[in-house]
């Protein structure tokens, strides 16, 4: 079964259809990349699928059942995580606090009678900092971390609420070449290692083509191509929605 389903998505603002008849499915350890010239309407599908939108027509599956409409906070406590393109981590606290936090509010939102000691967060936040490649840094505040590790802290963070879904908006920006193939094999790793499926945008396509191991296009709100990365590259119908851009070429 799909960890995420959506059909027949659509939404408008206006007379502005940012999103029309868009449907796709995501499976358990897989990265699919959705990309798109500027104001193809990834951003919005991306809000349909959180709860930050109510979608005018369409259906959200997770895991097979209706997330449509639902509240954001609804639909994190069903396992939909998020990593942010602005980084949301409290700087002030070291990055193994950053991930007690994250536990802490995962095991609130569990109606269970064992709540866990502080103690056992403590070997859980490291566990989940060492499959980030973060265990080093663990009693550093998070303030004088690099970008490309407040990166990796959040993808930490997003973990310890035991995702099924990770909705990445542009988890590369702003980091150098060698970062974003680093931060992306990771990503890689820990959806096939948990079996989490992974939707991500991203505007660098050396990165798309590599790392992704599908890819939905959208342009005017609408899919325009889906499939495996050559395959996608090579459309003309994509070649046509980034006409000028040069975006494609290798
Ligand atoms: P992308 O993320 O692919 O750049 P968006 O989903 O942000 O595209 O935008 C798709 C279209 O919807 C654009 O034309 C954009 O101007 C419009 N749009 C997005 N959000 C809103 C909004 N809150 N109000 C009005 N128009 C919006
Ligand atoms: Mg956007």
């Amino acid at each position: 079964m799909s960890v995420l389903q959506v059909s027949g998505l659509s939404k408008s603002f206006g007379g502005v259809h940012a999103v029309r008849n868009v449907s796709f499915a995501v499976v358990a350890g897989e990265l699919l990349a959705m990309i798109g010239p500027n104001g193809a309407g990834k951003s919005t599908c991306f809000n349909l699928i959180n709860g930050q939108l109510t979608p005018d027509a369409g259906r959200v599956l997770l895991e097979g059942r209706s997330i449509t409409g639902l509240p954001p906070r609804a639909i994190w406590r069903l396992g939909v995580g998020r990593t942010f393109q602005v980084t949301a981590t409290f700087a002030s606290m070291t990055v193994r606090e950053n991930v007690q936090v994250a536990l802490l509010s995962h095991a609130r939102r569990l109606p269970s009678p064992f709540a866990q000691a502080p103690r056992l967060q403590v070997a859980q936040a490291d566990a989940l900092l060492a499959q980030a490649g973060m265990l080093d840094q663990a009693d550093r505040p998070a303030a004088v971390l690099a970008y490309g590790d407040l990166k990796r802290l959040e993808l930490a963070i997003a973990l310890a609420n035991r995702p099924r879904l990770l909705l990445m908006d542009e988890p590369t920006a702003g980091m150098a070449c060698g970062e974003r193939a680093a931060l992306m094999r990771l990503t890689a790793s820990l959806a096939r290692a948990s079996a989490i499926a992974v939707l991500f945008t991203e505007h660098d396509m050396d990165t798309v083509f590599t790392h992704a191991d599908r890819v939905i296009v959208l342009a005017g709100g609408e899919r325009i191509a889906e499939g495996a990365p050559a395959k996608v590259r090579a459309d003309p119908r994509v070649r046509e929605a980034y006409l000028g851009t040069e975006a494609l070429d290798a």
